[in-house]
Formats: C-alpha cells, structure tokens, sequence
C-alpha cells in the first residue's frame, strides 16, 4: 500500500516518477476514510484542498523542482493556524474559527510543496495528555481502540501510527508530542525552545510552547525539521541561529557519543515492561559504542509542580482574549459582562477552566511571588542540573512515559494521575532543550514503549543522529497495528 512507504520511501517514488503525488494523497484519503471512523484522529479532512495541493506539486516537480517534501501528505495539529480551514484548538469556544492567516512553520512546509490531508484531534487547547479534553471527541489508540492515544498532539501522533498521514506537526509544551509519540508508536522530535517560529501556534504557555514532528523514522524528522526550523522575525522568541543539515548529520555512527542514564527517571511508579524495554534500548547504545555513565538530574521531582504552576499561569494570560467578541462563536446576553461570562463558561471545557483557575490564582497580587515566582526560580535550577549534566555527556537517555497507554475514562476523574503521565517530559520542556522519541520495544498487551532522547540546547542534530542509529540496528519503528 502506498501508505505504508515512509515519508523518504513516497520520495523516492515520487521522484523517480514511479507515483504522483495525487495519487499518494488519494491513497491516504482513502485510508482516513476506511479507518478515521475507528481511529478518530481528524477534526477536519481537507480532501479537496489535498487533492489541489497535490495537483500542484505534480506540476512543480514536471517544472524540474525536487524538493524533499513536495507533494508529500501531512497531518497538521488543530492548534496551528491554517488560512481558510477551520481552527478550533479542540475547543467549542474556537467552533467554526476561521484564521485569516497561515502560522510560519505550515507555511513552510506549504512552500515546500507538502499537502495537507487535514487538521488533527487534541485536547482543548492542548491541555491534557490523552485528547479526552478535546471539546469534540476523544482519539483512539490505533494499537488498542480502548485506549487514548496520549496527548495532548494525540490525533497527528495516532494519524501517523495508523498510517493516515506520512508525517505530521504538533505542539508540545510539557510533553505534548512526545508522550503521543511513544504511546502511538512512531518516531517525533520536540526541539529547542527558539528553534522552530510559534506564530501561528495557538499560545498555551507562551515560555514553553514549541512546534514539533512527527513521522515514522527518524530520517522523516529531519527532513521535517529541516523545513521549519529557523529564525522568523514574527515570532521574536525564535532564535537567529544556522540550522544544521539535520539529514547529514544521520551518520548511523555513535562510537564514544557520551550517553548519560539519569536515576531519578527510573523510580518507582514506571510500569516494570517500560523500564525493560528502555533499559535494553540503552545496553543496544552501548553495543554500538557510546558510552553509556549513570548521571543525577536532582531536581527532577519539582517538575511536576513547577510546570503546573507556570503553564496554567500563562495559559490563564493567554486564554482571556477568548470572550467572544473577536474569535468564535458569542454567547451573547445583551451586557458585555453576562456575555463574557456566558460564552466563557460554555466555550471552555472543565480542564481549561481548572488551569484558568489555578493560573489566575498564582498570578494574584500576594501570591505571585510565593507561587509563580519561586517557580520560576526552581526552574532555573531544573535548567542547571541539564546544563551540568550535559557538561559530561552528548545525550541523555530516559523513558517517555511512566507507562504504556492507559485506558480511555481511566484517569479522567482524577487530574493528578493525569499529570503524572508527564513527569518524564516536563524537565525538557521547562529547560528549553530537545527530546526526540523512537519506539524501543512492547509491553505484555502488545502496546508501545517510546525512549527518549534528550540533548542540549539546539543540539537536536545530535539527538536525531542518536535516535536514527538506533533505527539503524531495530526495527521497532517499522512494526504497525493492525486495522
Ligand atoms: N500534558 C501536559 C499538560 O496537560 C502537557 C501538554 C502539552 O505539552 N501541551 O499540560
């Protein structure tokens, strides 16, 4: 099927002439449409719009352009802009948003010549870690429907699992496109904060919120990546630094790449079948030459509670420009007041009015600086122990999730055990640096495990030569559930 070839294999088909890129995107609408009523991985399918993307980049490619995404099929998160195609954030307070204007990271891919096949499922406002916040429905795990798929970029993680999508983009503030990604089973890359532009990126938490990849190898990443990242000068958060050839920097080779192993990742609460399979995933590093030490990240505890004061803090800024009068649907009651109110208190889901709460309160006069403040402070710490730590080694090895995915309704009524399906995810994200996730094996109910690979800041070339090395000697990423 045409929708088993990686992202690189349909461009080495579509290069060579072997298919077009019509024909590739009608294979994968044809699979949205055999499988999405399972999976429920898109909120909106742009057919029409794919097919005449696809039209185009055919007639580029017969104009002699060869470029290493055109007219390749792509799933977009639903928290990203998109001119013309409904937006809504997994929000009832975004139904039937229209944005007047494509976000720089899709806009790149666009010029590229990438088509997209839609705009995939996340929990509102990517607040949650499972999609079952989405304000629409919740997204199945393509390896067991009676599980979530993660979240909160769970729709692009799960329409890349079951092959409805060759790639895919999300968003991760705390863990959001990695957790997905190993509980779905493919390959993703968060980068550094700075490193890919975030406008047109619906804010969450402005100081974490980074745009990230998804795909079915590693090499996919890169190429991904090497289309989005870069300084934007509409987003003065990213970073004027050269991007490297993240597909050069694939040398298989990871002789003496220095690899640390930190024990606070590996406590109890992680599902004995995870610890396994990352811990065999380390000893394959170590067959292949790096040099595998143990290192400490001692404030790794304090993530969880730092992070839940930071995010809701920003988020509780960034979420009041939603009130009906500029974006989306008003519930209007004459007055301004009962209309905020009113449009507010039906538009918002209970996790995004529990983060609004939390986030306001910490902000308050009084509290601020015993809450949000002092959070900040131990954020410089959790960034220092990285630092250190990466004064030793290239890379740090460590789970993604606690856990393999979890059963839907499972942990819906209690937020906390929610939140602890990040604890492995948040360091990275409250430090800035990238993490990329590669499959590294199964637990007993055949689900998928995800390693991580963490590096320093705007060292994601090392990370993914790391991540595709280990693609090099497994076959983890290759294996698909069954639809
Ligand atoms: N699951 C975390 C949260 O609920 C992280 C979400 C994210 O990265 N967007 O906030």
């Amino acid at each position: 099927m045409l929708t088993d070839l990686t992202l690189s294999q349909a461009q080495d088909q579509l290069r060579s002439g072997a298919i077009t890129s019509v024909e590739l995107t009608q294979a994968y609408l044809d699979r949205i449409q055999a499988v999405d009523p399972q999976v429920r991985a898109y909120l909106t399918v742009t057919a029409e719009q794919a097919l005449d993307m696809a039209a185009q980049a055919d007639r580029r490619r017969q104009d002699g352009d060869n470029s290493p995404l055109l007219g390749i099929p792509l799933a977009i998160k639903d928290v990203l802009t998109t001119e013309g195609v409904p937006t809504t954030c997994g929000s009832r307070i975004l139904e039937g948003f229209i944005p007047p204007y494509t976000g720089t990271a899709v806009q790149q891919l666009f010029d590229a010549g990438a088509v997209m096949l839609g705009k995939t499922n996340l929990d509102e406002f990517a607040m949650g870690s499972s999609t079952e916040n989405s304000g629409y429905f919740t997204t199945r795990n393509p390896w067991d429907l009676d599980r979530v798929p993660g979240g909160s970029s769970g729709g692009s993680a799960a329409a890349v699992a079951a092959r409805m999508a060759a790639g895919a983009l999300g968003t991760d503030t705390g863990g959001s496109v990695r957790q997905p990604a190993a509980l779905c089973g493919v390959s993703a890359l968060k980068p550094s904060y700075g490193r890919v532009s975030r406008y047109g990126l619906i804010a969450f938490a402005s100081s974490l919120d980074q745009i990230g990849v998804f795909g079915r190898s590693v090499s996919d990443l890169a190429v991904l990546m090497q289309t989005i990242a870069g300084h934007d000068p509409r987003d003065s958060t990213s970073m004027d630094y050269p991007v490297p050839d993240y597909t050069a920097a694939l040398t298989g080779d990871v002789t003496g790449l220095r690899v640390g192993v930190p024990k606070e990742y590996f406590t109890e609460g992680i599902q004995p079948e995870v610890e396994r399979a990352v811990r065999a995933a380390i000893q394959q590093f170590a067959d292949l030459g790096a040099d595998i030490c143990e290192i400490g990240l001692p404030h790794t505890e304090y993530s969880l509670p730092v992070y839940y004061l930071i995010a809701p803090a920003e988020a509780s800024a960034n979420l009041a420009r939603f009130d009906g009068v500029r974006y989306g649907p008003r519930h209007s009651q004459g007055a301004m007041w009962p209309t905020y109110k009113t449009t507010r208190g039906q538009g918002f889901g209970p996790e995004v009015k529990r983060r609004i709460m939390l986030g306001t309160y910490a902000l308050s006069a009084g509290y601020y600086d015993a809450y949000y403040l002092k959070a900040q402070k131990v954020r410089t710490l959790i960034r220092q122990d990285f630092d250190q730590a990466f004064e030793n080694v290239d890379v740090i090895l460590a789970p993604t999730a606690p856990t393999t995915a979890f059963h839907i309704g499972e942990k819906t009524d209690d937020p906390l055990q929610m939140y602890l399906s990040d604890v492995f995810t948040l360091s990275a994200s409250l430090a800035g640096i990238p993490g990329a996730v590669v499959p590294c094996g199964f637990d007993d109910n055949h689900l998928p495990v995800g390693l991580q690979i963490i590096g320093p800041a705007f060292g994601e070339a090392t990370v993914l030569r790391a991540a595709d090395a280990y693609q090099h000697v497994t076959d983890w990423h290759t294996r698909q559930p069954a639809l």
